[in-house]
């Protein structure tokens, strides 16, 4: 299944994530999204600070990986999944991200180096912690036909449009099957409901837009794999999704007063986007090096 497919435009797309970054510090928001305009700093050097990876993201991201390989893998085959070849798929994995990425807490001074045994032993318990579940079992028992019907990290960013602003939510796995439309989001971080509770609300309405699924039928569940299985269903009440379609709208028209050029998405100068007064907040920043901070 491929949904909805949209013509390229320049103008802003809203996301959970780019409004938690232009809340979090105006100028760290410009030099994640446009770095290209800085006067200062080369670009190659913006680049390289927004790809920086902490640990915490490493172990996210690689247990995201492995989860996605597991759901194509048993889309073929339903054997079960072989504890020991995984552990060493895990290993491989861990070594090629270590290998390719440069850690914050390395490039910032605050250890010598990362233990590529600490990352994949948490990615381990995070993966395992699934595979143990009986929300697991339950995804292995679908038949093949609705496992042919599976969605499991599509290609892109989820653009989609909410009350038609162009908006990004991007789904980890989608399963329709006779019950509903199941949407699953692995966190292997900390819990933060509310947080987690609206981005699943967006991933509904890509469901809902992209792929014309009845929003009735759709179940957004989070699931936490860092301290043990837990999952909690967002309740998609007509009330809470007007309040995220205004939200959305409010947020997106706060960030179109940064720029310049709505259609072509250029900036106002690097002024109009200030320095965080709060020197402790920028203590996990990734641009902390331009910033003298
Ligand atoms: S170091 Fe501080 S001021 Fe600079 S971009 Fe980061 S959060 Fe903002």
């Amino acid at each position: 299944m491929s949904g909805k497919q949209f013509s390229f435009t320049s103008i802003l797309g809203w996301s959970a994530s780019r409004y938690e970054k232009f809340q979090s510090c105006r100028r760290s928001y410009y030099y994640a999204y446009y770095g290209k305009f800085d006067p200062d700093f080369p670009i190659a050097k913006i680049n390289a600070l927004k790809a920086l990876s902490s640990k915490a993201l490493a172990i996210g991201s690689l247990a995201h990986d492995c989860i996605e390989a597991i759901f194509k893998r048993l889309q073929q085959s339903d054997a079960a999944v072989d504890k020991n070849r995984l552990k060493a798929y895990i290993h491989s994995k861990t070594m090629e991200f270590h290998a390719s990425k440069v850690f914050f807490e390395v490039y910032y001074g605050q250890i010598d180096s990362v233990s590529t045994d600490e990352i994949s032993t948490y990615v381990n318990e995070s993966v395992d912690h699934l595979l143990n579940s009986e929300r697991f079992e339950w995804i292995r028992s679908q038949s093949a036909e609705n496992k042919k019907r599976w969605i499991i990290e599509p290609q892109g960013y989820g653009e989609t449009r909410i009350c038609g602003l162009k908006a990004y939510c991007k789904v980890d796995f989608l399963l329709p099957n006779e019950e509903g439309v199941f949407i699953l989001d692995w966190k292997t971080g900390k819990q933060d409901w509310e947080k987690q509770q609206k981005q699943l609300i967006g991933y509904a309405l890509f469901a809902s837009g992209n792929f014309n699924f009845p929003i009735e039928q759709i179940h957004p569940i989070v699931v936490y794999l860092k301290n043990g299985y837990e999952e909690k269903e967002v309740a998609l009440l007509p009330e809470s999704l007007d309040a995220f379609a205004r939200r959305v709208q409010e947020e997106t028209y706060e960030m179109y007063t940064y720029v310049a050029d709505i259609e072509k998405n250029i900036p106002k100068d690097k002024a109009h986007f200030p320095m965080q007064d709060d020197v402790a907040a920028c203590k996990y920043c990734e641009y902390k090096a331009l910033c003298g901070r």
